[in-house]
């Protein structure tokens, strides 16, 4: 072992040999991973090695789907038997809204290119899978690339090829301390120390304490999970071919061939952390006793399941323990304020998404960014709030005991819930209010009467009317909507225009003005879609999503400068959107000031009332409107203000629900839907505010690059569905004749031009106004067009009035 390697991975698991594996391919093999005991000690040995590439989450899906093409590859690279099975997989369903839902998935997946999935009968899927009862099994879906894997000889053919790429790992040498250095890191070990710029927290079980090492609190703890594996099934034995890998959803269970047996796995809905802290040190390749009393219900469902399996004998029971993130996602990335360390941890399904996990990350090492879009396993998509012992304990065991349960779009889940609540969530919630989440906020989705529930659904539910009603009064006549939301930064310093002028691809707006900015990564894809206020005394605010808040500091912090300085307004800021025709009327009649004057994407300070508040003229909602933003601590006296002020305009509340709508109705993008981190300037007509002429800022040479090229492949165009019960949510594939040219990025009902939209990404040949096409809403084929975007006021005459 050298004292000096560029990168050290810690642990050598299945992700640390992915991550190390990576590496060593994409270039940097002055790279090793360093691991306590033996390579597979942590989780890894025990895991059941079942693969399927078939994910809610359509990112995880895809990466998924990268990991299991790759396993033969680093087999015939390595030389090593990974003992591949790939037997095809069922999933089933057993209720109505699931076979529902896996329908509308099995389209998903065609968006995302798993092309080798079907939807089969219960009989057919018996035909499969013989051994199964189709009891209660409406249909199911069959994916070719499913069956499992020999756990500990896929780790060791990650490390053997990473090795055989110059690579080094070596076992029995543990970390025992991280120092961080002016240029990096020495990594102590029982063995010695290392200087390495970077290092990989790859840790599994241990990953809490790798992470404490540098001082970081990562929100992910370990869950139990059990797996028996019986003696031999006669009529498995019988079988000239191999039994699928099959997940009973309704069952909890998830079956596969082991040798003449098989093996069935349970998601326990009474789930069981341990060790919230990290593994002990001294846990070596151990398992727990088999809590039966704790699996009864979904046990007696599997044997129901598979008959066969009722008088067979049990060899052997596995009750191990894995890692979760409180949404279940992976833990990916670089950390803010931690210079080269980097995170591949939380890692549920290690086989399924390691491969996809390692090559992100070495991507994101070596590149600085990676090529696909990170979000949903970026690590900074959480913030300080879920540090917290007890939201990480409700949030991983919610998620783990619902790992098989079916989540509506519309859903609302408690975990972790309610955190942070506005000051006049009080009131509002008396007012009827229904609530959302977002990151660690409550916010507003629609106001409802005493006693409205909502039922969850995959198609329009009981709460459409109620949304409609809120768009109809907000357009007629005002309304106001609760923006603590939204995420507000703060700008100051010498260099706070130099500063932004370099991150930000627009001009900046003059004093007194507010500008729409798209914000560009080095490779001219997006970062960010947001708005820079200039409050014309030196300060300027960077406004954006709320839930991008840790996502985006990291960013402006990797990227600041002598000179400027930047706030996170989250914690201080908070305001209400004043939005209608008659919001001109209403925010007149609370200041002295000729704020009538505010030209559209004008902005000020103005007295409203006794606040003292920041107010900038523009709306979400594409009508005249004012955006008000006050002190956290002047939110009820802000909101009461309003209510005063806007009773004799027939002023009410409405909520994000309804502002989505509207939006969609103007075609005004969003991020993780319209813009994302994997689309270009061009793709989405962020373009057009690009400053072509304005000199240097990040991303400029890529941008240009797109520019002067004959164009994107895929574009950003509104659709107008024919739908009637549902419409369509994201990633549902859009078709021309038959043939797939892109996908949904959002939609819903534009409720005061009565039409079902949707905002998708398609192939530029199918981009032309007028062009006829069929989307997938809830699995059903609909007709669909292209049409101009902003189907409600083309003109802009209602925001600029
Ligand atoms: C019962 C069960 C069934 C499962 N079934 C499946 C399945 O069917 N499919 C699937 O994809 N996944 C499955 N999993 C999950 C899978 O096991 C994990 O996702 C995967 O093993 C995580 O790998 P890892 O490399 O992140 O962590 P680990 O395997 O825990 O590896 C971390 C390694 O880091 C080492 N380490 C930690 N700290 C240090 C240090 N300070 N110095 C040196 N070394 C250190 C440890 O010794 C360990 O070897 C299952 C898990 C369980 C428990």
């Amino acid at each position: 072992m050298k004292s000096q390697y560029r990168v050290v991975v810690i642990g050598g698991g299945v992700v640390g040999s992915s991550v190390l594996y990576h590496l060593a391919k994409f270039g940097w093999n002055d790279v090793v991973m360093l691991e306590r005991r033996r390579l597979a000690s942590g989780s890894s040995w025990h895991a059941a090695g079942g693969i399927h590439a078939l994910n809610a989450d359509p990112n995880m899906a895809a990466l998924q789907a990268y990991t299991i093409d790759l396993l033969s590859e680093i087999e015939k690279e390595s030389g090593q038997n990974i003992g591949l099975h790939m037997t095809g997989g069922l999933t089933l369903a057993g209720t109505p809204e699931r076979w529902e839902w896996l329908q509308s998935n099995y389209r998903v997946f065609q968006s995302i290119g798993i092309d080798d999935c079907e939807l089969v009968s219960p009989e057919e899927a018996q035909k499969r899978c013989p051994i199964m009862s189709t009891d209660g099994v409406i249909g199911a879906m069959w994916a070719d690339r499913e069956g499992y894997i020999d756990t500990t000889g896929t780790v060791q053919a990650y490390a053997t090829a990473a090795k055989m790429r110059g690579a080094e790992y070596y076992e029995e040498t543990k970390v025992d301390a991280l120092i961080q250095t002016t240029d990096g890191w020495i990594v102590r070990t029982d063995k010695g120390d290392i200087t390495c710029e970077h290092v990989v927290n790859a840790g599994g079980l241990w990953a809490k304490q790798v992470g404490r090492m540098a001082g970081i609190e990562l929100p992910v703890s370990p869950l139990k999970h059990h797996y028996l594996v019986t003696d031999t099934v006669p009529e498995v034995a019988a079988a000239d071919f191999e039994m699928p890998m099959t997940v009973d959803l309704e069952g909890f269970t998830y079956m596969r061939q082991d040798q003449k047996g098989v093996l069935v796995g349970i998601y326990e809905i009474e789930h069981e952390h341990w060790a919230m802290d990290g593994a002990p040190w001294s846990y070596g390749e151990e398992l727990f006793q088999e809590q039966l009393d704790r699996i009864e219900n979904e046990l007696t469902l599997g044997f129901a399941r598979y008959p066969a399996i009722e008088n067979v004998g049990i060899k052997t029971w596995v009750n191990g323990a894995f890692t979760f993130s409180p949404d279940g996602n992976p833990l990916v990335g670089p950390v803010a304020g931690k210079p080269g360390y980097w995170c591949a941890c939380a890692v549920m399904a290690g086989f399924l998404q390691g491969g996809g996990v390692g090559k992100t990350l070495a991507e994101w090492m070596i590149n600085g960014e990676p090529e696909a879009d990170a979000w949903s396993m970026d690590v900074a998509r959480y913030g300080k709030f879920a540090e917290n012992k007890q939201y990480i304990k409700e949030t991983t065991g919610q998620f783990y005991s619902r790992r098989f349960v079916m989540t509506y779009p519309n859903e609302q889940l408690p975990a972790g819930r309610p955190l942070k609540m506005a000051p006049a969530h009080t009131a509002m919630t008396d007012a009827g209010c229904k609530w959302g989440v977002s990151w660690d906020l409550e916010v507003p989705l629609y106001f409802a009467s005493k006693g409205f529930e909502e039922t969850p659904t995959l198609k329009r539910s009981n709460a459409f009317d109620i949304v409609g009603e809120e768009c109809r009064h907000v357009r007629e006549k005002v309304g106001t909507v609760d923006i603590t939301g939204f995420s507000r930064y703060e700008v100051t310093g010498p260099r706070a225009e130099a500063w932004l002028d370099r991150i930000m691809a627009s001009r900046l707006p003059g004093p007194g003005r507010a500008r729409l900015a798209p914000m560009l990564a080095e490779n001219g894809r997006l970062k960010g879609d947001l708005t820079i206020f200039n409050w014309g005394d030196g300060t300027w605010w960077i406004m954006g999503s709320y839930y991008l808040r840790a996502w985006h500091m990291r960013w402006f912090l990797d990227h600041i400068e002598d000179g400027v300085s930047i706030r996170d307004l989250g914690e201080e800021m908070a305001g209400f959107a004043l939005t209608g025709p008659r919001s001109r009327a209403v925010i007149e009649s609370l200041t002295d000031a000729d704020i009538g004057a505010l030209p559209f994407m004008g902005c000020g300070q103005y007295d409203i009332g006794l606040i003292r508040a920041h107010v900038a003229r523009m709306s979400v909602a594409g009508e005249l409107g004012y955006e008000i933003n006050c002190r956290m601590g002047d939110h009820i006296k802000l909101r009461e203000t309003l209510l005063t002020a806007g009773a004799d305009h027939d002023l009410r509340e409405y909520g994000f629900n309804a502002m989505l709508s509207m939006r969609l109705e103007k075609s005004f993008g969003i991020w993780s839907a319209e813009f994302r981190q994997e689309y270009t300037p061009g793709m989405t007509s962020l373009d057009r505010w690009i400053a072509w002429d304005k000199g240097e800022f990040i991303g400029r040479v890529a941008a240009m690059a797109e520019r002067d090229s004959a164009g994107p492949a895929k574009v950003l165009r509104t659709l107008e569905v024919e739908a009637t019960d549902a419409d369509a949510s994201g990633y549902e594939p859009v078709w021309e004749n038959g043939a797939l040219v892109g996908y949904v990025t959002s939609g819903g009902f534009g409720h005061t031009i009565g039409k079902s939209l949707a905002l998708a990404m398609i192939d530029v040949d199918a981009a032309d106004i007028g062009t006829k096409l069929t989307v997938h809403v809830v699995g059903e084929e609909r007709s669909a067009r292209v049409i101009d975007a902003s189907p409600y006021d083309p003109a802009g005459s209602a925001m600029r009035g």
